[in-house]
């Protein structure tokens, strides 16, 4: 009897997962990948045996391609401050919580399948709060890290958007189905408009769509006025019945919309100095936006506007909570 074995030499961790992944539709009795790292250090690697181990546990082996597309390869992106090792963990950790991302195969994806891919992802970071969404995970650890004077950035840290983690599945999904279909006699290659691309300025062009949402935030509440003349009577924070702030660049002798930042600031745990380098960008309008801790409390009580009195920082406290 004959044994039909293949080895194949590959330093590429996609070959290793195309290999397991594909293992089973090719028709050999061995299938061995011989991979070497940079210490040239080989490991033979049984990829067929895998495949067979991953059906015993009732663990669809094609799967593997689904991960890899989700935690970066040559076409799709790599997440911040996850690793492709971590991501597999996560997923090996429980797979049949998250089985319903083999439906990332199909193109476009159900909601469900990019759902499960979002949970995988929040799952990833290790939080002591449950949150829904990545979007929650988001806002809760900046309102975390917002009060921690030893944190130089925040930003850097925070986890993607909902809707920026949605576009990164659909061209997760492109791909997925590309290379799902690679074995098919007339492969289908799926559009890029709508999967996680858009048109670019250049005709027949595409660009990767980072997020559905505007490139700012659109919450009134985060605008600051402009350089006012006459006292901030008739600006734009006035009108949207909020005090003018250290962020506006209003000056403070010449603003009337204003309320004095006393004492009562040090007593509380915020640190504007801090806040504001963290958080001002430029608008397309030239003012400045950002996240104000002030903005979204600025009291008003009966109409009017009141002073930042110490009970008011009490519920800005809350928020940040
Ligand atoms: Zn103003
Ligand atoms: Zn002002």
């Amino acid at each position: 009897m004959i044994h039909v074995q293949l080895i194949i030499q590959s330093s590429n961790t996609d070959v290793v997962i195309f290999a397991i992944g594909f293992s089973m539709s090719i028709i050999l009795d061995h299938l061995v990948v011989k991979s070497f790292n940079t210490y040239k250090k080989t490991t033979y690697i049984d990829v067929k045996s895998i495949a067979s181990e991953l059906r015993s546990r009732f663990i669809d082996h094609y799967v593997l391609l689904v991960l890899h597309a989700l935690s970066e390869c040559d076409s799709t992106s790599y997440i911040r401050n996850i690793t492709k090792k971590n991501f597999f963990q996560c997923y090996f950790d429980n797979p049949m919580n998250y089985s319903a991302i083999m439906k990332l195969s199909s193109n476009p994806p159900p909601q469900d399948a990019i759902d499960s891919a979002e949970e995988l992802l929040i799952n990833r970071y290790s939080f002591d709060y449950t949150v829904k969404s990545l979007d929650e995970l988001h806002a809760k650890m900046a309102s975390i890290w917002v009060k921690d004077r030893n944190r130089k950035s925040i930003s850097g840290s925070l986890p993607s958007s909902t809707m920026a983690f949605h576009e990164h599945c659909l061209r997760s999904s492109r791909r997925v189905k590309i290379w799902f279909d690679a074995l098919e006699p007339f492969p289908i290659t799926p559009a890029l408009f709508r999967n996680g691309y858009d048109h670019s300025s250049t005709a027949n062009k595409f660009k990767i769509k980072w997020s559905a949402l505007n490139d700012h935030p659109n919450d009134y509440r985060l605008q600051t006025c402009g350089e006012c003349k006459g006292g901030c009577t008739g600006c734009k924070c006035y009108k949207n019945n909020l005090s003018c702030t250290v962020f506006c660049k209003c000056h403070q002798d010449v603003c009337g919309n204003r309320i004095s930042y006393n004492s009562s600031i040090q007593n509380n745990s915020f640190d504007v100095t801090s806040i504001q380098s963290q958080s001002i960008y430029e608008s397309s309008e030239g003012e400045r936006v950002f996240q104000s801790p002030y903005a979204c409390s600025t009291p008003k009580l009966n109409g009017m506007r009141n002073n930042l009195t110490s009970l008011n920082f009490v519920s800005i406290s809350y928020i940040f909570t």
